[in-house]
């Protein structure tokens, strides 16, 4: 047929090679004296040439030689921006803004063409140009533009990190560039990386079949020698406060670069050394002493105002963020509110005054040799003086202005000196560092095994991030960089590498969170370091159970795993493993959402309660424990017994809110058998939470009563019930006692229960309320083994009694239906369009009778 008969189109040009033109860029000649002083400056010719005719390309350098800066102005000229974009990820928000402010200004172009995009904040127009985004943006495209059809080019800028996010992109992007060579619109991928640990992305054959090259960048680096302390103290900011003020007041000139774990840290220790070095500025510069004095005292408010950790982790700044919700008029309908906090109720007594650290470090002080800077030749040149310190903070919350200081001139006679997280270890270099101080310490996001809730702990950072601060002092000249801990503890107690995200982050959230991204097959992912396949594989199970995933019925049609249930969806979006997001999810259409949250959190802090007088693993006699009466109280009859131990926390955390409205907590707690910390950090837990859920969960609409009354026994009803949709898995039945003709054994066996998927029996916990009721069915939130002797004895805590009939209609994937009913007959509902019939059923592998059933 003639249309068949139409020529054949030229073939195309080899896809991956670009055709080079120049795209001019018109600097200034300042921007143009500081790149050429770039060690990447010099390679361009080499980089270019390796990214024009490779698809991916892996570039390596040290942290300050030009990389984020340079290489998207180096694709830029090459036109790479002509017909698409160029796109550049940062795990950090704090550098997709940076970065693309500099860049913009390096190439003297508005913030419309060189532009960034974060969660809920940027400038992208349909100019832009060059976007910077972070890695979570991006994944988001993907979801809605699989092919990036609107790039030509992504760099994964930080890709050392190892974050989540990057590592899903660089699988992803694995896949995606060979895609788009197919259908003759080349991508290519650049991944970055701040040290040469690399080989997780070159050498794994099922990511790239083809290794990429690997680029290296070479920065002139000045010897940097290494101070370690002879001990280890355990008040790091006090210690890096006496360090610097022995810097400053011996060692020659050059800025001091200070890396400590938070905010709050950051600030503390900012004003700390601007007490004790004052800038006093010539007259004509009394605005600028003003504005710093102002500053302080704002970073004072910010202070006792902040709740969350070091929102870089946190991933979000939440003030900006509401504020930008309210802007776009986006629709957040679950709103939860939380009684008003007044943290001056929960201050502990012994935190320290900023008085007492004085007085302490004075004397630590004097205490000291003075050799201790290990420069005794230099030492003597500048003792003494006290030339002002010019001192500014760095963290990721800090406005861009206040950030973009560090890069400004120092004013004369100042010595610089930043205060900063380990934004600075590789996300920005700060000019003119000639001495580190580190703490040696970072925050680390640690989840909760039970519940999925993660905190931030402060733990020591690997021996690379040691090395990468170090490096930091040596880029003008040789520097110094003086650890504020011990070698031991560096041979010791640092791991060579932090673990990639990935690894840490529970398997089941994992598997949902990629689900959820319209990634089907998670277990066959080109994952960089792959989580274990076996965890991956059980992990899809327990989602099916939980109703997240579909429960798959035909699969011949098609091999493809199960698709995301809406419910999926929904648990997704809260921050807490699936089976409590789950609980959550019901409690929401329920209103009962601020007791789960408050459960969630309450389960997520190690012993709100306190268990004296309590053998753990041996039969004890409850009165044993001098609280206990008081707790059974509190669960006494009806719905709040059946409750069980939940009933007891949600009672002890509301009463300890109110006691701690009325500034009576500590003798509250003391009474009643609570650890004081423990509640502060459930309420932070609270808040976070429900922080997190209000910004998070936007399409169930919620009012909430403000205050944690206890529930009534009709939601303590709904409650069980809810407990038992997020733990359906871990059902247990009491041991029937009666067919057992053995006394002794009858006694053996007085609070045993079966659990459904073990074969011996599990006790019920001394502490437990319902140990005395022993009821038939129960969940229970943890099974956990102890050592007995030379035997091992199961044992379950955490026990809210159920009705089996509730099984059937919780846990239907856990239930086998042996027989449908005709009497009585099935009934149709109109509303529903559902038919309902009785059915006789058996729950789990042991296939414990149901009472019979409606479904
Ligand atoms: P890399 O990505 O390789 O770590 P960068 O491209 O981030 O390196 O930084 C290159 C240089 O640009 C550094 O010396 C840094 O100090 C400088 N720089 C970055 N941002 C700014 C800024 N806002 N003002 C002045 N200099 C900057
Ligand atoms: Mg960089």
């Amino acid at each position: 047929k003639p249309a068949k008969q139409k020529p054949k189109p030229e073939p195309a040009p080899p896809a991956c090679i670009h055709q080079t033109v120049y795209v001019p860029v018109h600097r200034t000649t300042e921007v143009q004296e500081a790149r050429l002083r770039l060690p990447i400056l010099a390679e361009e010719q080499q980089v270019m040439e390796t990214i024009n005719e490779n698809p991916i390309v892996i570039v390596a350098g040290e942290t300050g030689s030009g990389k984020t800066t340079q290489l998207p102005q180096f694709l830029y000229e090459a036109g790479y921006a002509q017909h698409k974009m160029i796109g550049v990820t940062e795990p950090r928000r704090v550098a997709a803004i940076a970065m693309s402010k500099r860049v913009a200004h390096e190439m003297n172009l508005p913030e419309s063409e060189v532009s960034y995009l974060i969660r809920f904040e940027g400038n992208v127009t349909p100019a832009t140009r060059i976007k910077f985004m972070t890695d979570g943006v991006l994944l988001k495209e993907i979801e809605t533009d699989f092919l990036l059809s609107k790039y030509s080019v992504i760099i994964l800028d930080e890709a050392h990190e190892r974050s989540v996010y990057t590592d899903i992109l660089v699988g992803l992007l694995s896949r995606i560039v060979p895609l788009r060579h197919k259908r003759g619109q080349p991508l290519k991928l650049i991944i970055m990386s701040a040290t040469l640990r690399v080989t997780d992305f070159t050498e794994n054959s099922r990511l790239f079949k083809i290794p990429p090259p690997l680029l290296k960048v070479e920065a002139r680096q000045f010897p940097v020698t290494i101070h370690f302390q002879k001990r280890t103290p355990e008040d790091y900011v006090a210690e890096a406060y006496r360090k610097t003020l022995k810097i400053h007041n011996q060692l020659p000139e050059g800025g001091i670069l200070i890396f400590v774990t938070g905010q709050q840290e950051v600030n503390q220790l900012v004003r700390k050394l601007r007490r004790t070095f004052p800038y006093h500025p010539p007259t004509k510069d009394v605005a600028k002493k003003s504005e710093i004095e102002q500053e302080a005292t704002e970073e004072t408010k910010d202070d006792v105002a902040e709740t969350a950790e070091d929102p870089k982790e946190q991933e979000f700044d939440m003030k900006r963020v509401i504020r930008n919700i309210r802007k776009s008029k986006k629709k957040f309908l679950a709103q939860i509110a939380l009684p008003k906090i007044n943290l001056d109720d929960y201050k502990l007594p012994g935190d320290d005054t900023e008085a007492d650290m004085h007085e302490q470090q004075d004397e630590e002080e004097e205490q000291e040799d003075d050799d201790e800077l290990g420069l005794e030749e230099e030492s003597g040149m500048a003792s003494g003086q006290r030339q002002p310190l010019w001192v500014l903070p760095l963290y990721s919350l800090l406005s861009s202005e206040k950030q973009n200081r560090i890069f400004q001139p120092v004013p004369e006679g100042c010595r610089l000196c930043v205060v900063s997280t380990n934004v600075a270890e590789t996300s920005l270099t700060i000019p003119h560092i000639k001495y580190v101080v580190d703490c040696g310490r970072q925050k680390t996001r640690l989840y909760d095994k039970l519940t999925g809730v993660s905190a931030f702990v402060v733990t020591y950072t690997s021996k690379a991030s040691a090395d990468q601060r170090s490096g930091r002092a040596g880029r003008i000249s040789a520097g110094h960089c003086y650890r504020l801990y011990s070698s031991a503890v560096y041979n010791d107690c640092f791991e060579d590498f932090s673990q990639p995200d990935i690894q840490k982050k529970p398997v089941e959230d994992l598997m949902l969170q990629m689900r959820c991204m319209g990634i089907d097959r998670v277990v066959h992912f080109p994952f960089p370091s792959p989580p274990d396949q076996v965890q991956l594989q059980a992990a899809e199970r327990r989602l099916t159970v939980l109703g997240a995933l579909e429960a798959s019925t035909n699969s011949e049609k098609t091999d493809l795993p199960p698709a995301v249930t809406r419910l999926g969806q929904v648990i997704s979006r809260f921050p807490v493993a699936p089976r409590f997001g789950k609980m959550l999810a019901l409690s929401h259409q329920q209103n009962l959402l601020p007791y789960t949250v408050c459960l969630v959190a309450a389960l997520s802090v190690q012993e709100v309660l306190i268990e004296t007088g309590v053998q753990r693993d041996e039969d004890v006699a409850p009165g044993a424990n001098r609280f206990h009466r008081k707790r059974q109280s509190w669960a006494a009859s009806g719905n709040y017994q059946l409750l069980g131990d939940p009933m007891v926390l949600l009672r002890a955390v509301g009463a300890a809110e109110y006691a701690g409205s009325q500034g009576r907590l500590p003798e509250f707690c003391a009474t009643n058998g609570l650890r004081q910390k423990a509640v502060s950090e459930v309420r932070k837990l609270r808040v976070q939470l429900t922080n997190e859920i209000n910004l998070n969960v936007s399409d169930v609409e919620l009012g909430v009563d403000p205050e944690l009354k206890p529930p009534t026994d009709a939601q303590a009803r709904f409650l069980r019930q809810i407990l038992l949709a997020g733990m359906g898995d871990r059902v247990a039945r009491k041991v029937p006692l009666a067919d057992i003709a053995d006394k002794e054994e009858r006694r053996r066996l007085k609070y045993a229960y079966h659990c459904a998927d073990m074969e011996e029996p599990a006790f019920l916990h001394v502490s437990s309320v319902l140990r005395q009721k022993s009821p038939e069915w129960v969940v229970y939130q943890e099974a956990y083994e102890l050592q007995n002797g030379d035997s091992t004895k199961m044992f379950i805590r955490g026990i809210t009694a159920i009705e089996p009939e509730w099984l059937l209609l919780y846990v239907p994937l856990l239930c086998n239906i042996r027989e449908v009913r005709e009497d009585p007959a099935p009934r149709f509902d109109e509303a529903s369009g559902k038919i309902y019939c009785h059915v006789d059923a058996t729950f789990g592998k042991s296939g414990w009778e149901l009472p019979l059933g409606e479904v």
